[in-house]
């Protein structure tokens, strides 16, 4: 059990707190269902990048999936090694794609004929061949949130089969690139598996049909998206999942590549806030907090649902919205919630808060970021410290 209230008192809030053996349980459980064949998890750092966080994924053997430079770096910095480093996205800059090659990492993986292009062309100048995959678009709806589905043709991301296609044949044309590996990342937060496998069928059929036409491809990724308890979800059993992917794959013999991030760090995180005032508006109860929308923003963004509760409180519930001091109506953890009576500097844990938590935190407000801390063996570790005021305006120019 973590002690929230010892935690609150020595770093106050809002706070973040990671279970560091959660993460351990978590890559463990993973890497063992997908031990029927080579495979590789690179975590997906976007989810949560804090430098302790990688580096404890990178002593357990992780790789990491990376949308930009940025990312790339603090793999690097905290241990990963560059071959288990995929860099993603659709929208890499050229000197972001220079770095990446110049750093020797696995591989970049592309999301379009023109990103192609321009990756032929640097890796060209510098003299070296630049190992890529592709990222295809199965068209398929993955059943989530329509911000977090990416598999569809409506959506950005990746290229159709055709166009897959037509790329590849360029691709083992080309001096200058070397087609290792094939994509697919279909949504966030899935809780339904036959999206998954349908989405990989369709993949290992392209890598069949390449196969027949002499253009060999090793790396099997199947993109992150595994989803996590946040309410009462049916959630996909990794070993399931790695089956099903598995069953797709007859015939070849591939190294898979898995991208978990929310899977991984989300239900390890927890954030706490303290109650400062309650109020009723036209019978309406809202709790207020000191934690907000630019400290956590995933209920403001996604109407996510996240469980709160109020430590050591007991009393009858009634339901009020749990809301932060931002000036906007959209600032709020949890609405028409059964909490009990709460009293200012009660403490409030927000559960499942490790993905998409404090990588999404801004300043808005002026409000400085949280700090956060990891729980490794059962004692704490501050693995970011708070932000302060001059921390906000040091890079602002006075200039009148
Ligand atoms: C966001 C993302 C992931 C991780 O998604 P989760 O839902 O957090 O597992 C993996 N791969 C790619 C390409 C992504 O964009």
């Amino acid at each position: 059990m973590i002690d929230f209230k010892q935690l609150a008192d020595k770093y106050d809030t809002p706070l973040y707190v990671y279970d560091f053996g959660h993460i351990s349980e978590r890559y463990e459980e993973l890497k063992k269902a997908f031990s029927g064949r080579k495979s590789l998890i690179s975590y997906a750092v976007k989810a949560n990048s804090n430098l302790s966080v990688l580096k404890h994924l990178a002593a357990m053997g992780s790789g990491a999936d990376c949308v930009s430079i940025g990312e790339v770096k603090r793999a690097l910095m905290s241990g990963i090694p560059k071959y288990k480093i995929i860099f993603s996205g659709v929208g890499k800059r050229d000197d972001e794609i220079e770095e990446a090659l110049k750093e020797d990492i696995l591989l970049l993986n592309l999301e379009s004929e023109a990103e192609m292009e321009r990756v032929e062309e640097i890796a060209k100048g510098l003299g070296i061949q630049a190992r890529i995959s592709i990222r295809v678009n199965p068209n398929i709806d993955p059943k989530t949130h329509p911000y977090i589905s990416t598999g569809l043709h409506e959506n950005k991301f990746g290229v159709d089969i055709e166009t897959a296609k037509r790329m590849y044949i360029k691709a083992n044309n080309s001096q200058s690139l070397d087609p290792v590996g094939i994509h697919f990342h279909i949504g966030s937060q899935l809780t339904e598996l036959e999206p998954i496998k349908e989405a990989a069928s369709i993949v290992a059929d392209l890598v069949r049909s390449l196969r027949a036409i002499k253009i060999d491809i090793r790396f099997f990724d199947v993109g992150g998206g595994l989803g996590i308890v946040y309410e009462n979800e049916e959630t996909i059993a990794p070993y399931d999942y790695a089956q099903a992917i598995f069953s797709t794959l007859h015939g070849l013999d591939m190294t898979v590549i898995c991208e978990p991030g929310r899977f991984m760090v989300g239900n390890s995180g927890y954030f706490l806030t303290k109650v400062l005032y309650e109020k009723v508006n036209e019978g309406r109860r809202f709790v207020i907090v000191d934690g907000a929308m630019n400290d956590l923003l995933r209920p403001s963004l996604y109407n996510a649902y996240h469980r709160v509760e109020v430590v050591g409180k007991e009393g009858e519930e009634s339901e009020a919205d749990l809301v932060g001091p931002v000036c906007e109506s959209g600032d709020f953890f949890a609405k028409n919630r059964p909490l009990p009576p709460t009293e200012p500097g009660d403490l409030v844990v927000v559960h499942s808060a490790g993905a998409y938590g404090f990588v999404m935190a801004s300043n808005y407000n002026t409000r400085p970021r949280p700090a956060e801390v990891a729980i490794i063996e059962g004692r704490e570790k501050c693995i970011r410290v708070r932000e302060s005021f001059e921390d906000l305006v040091k890079l602002e120019k006075m200039c009148l």
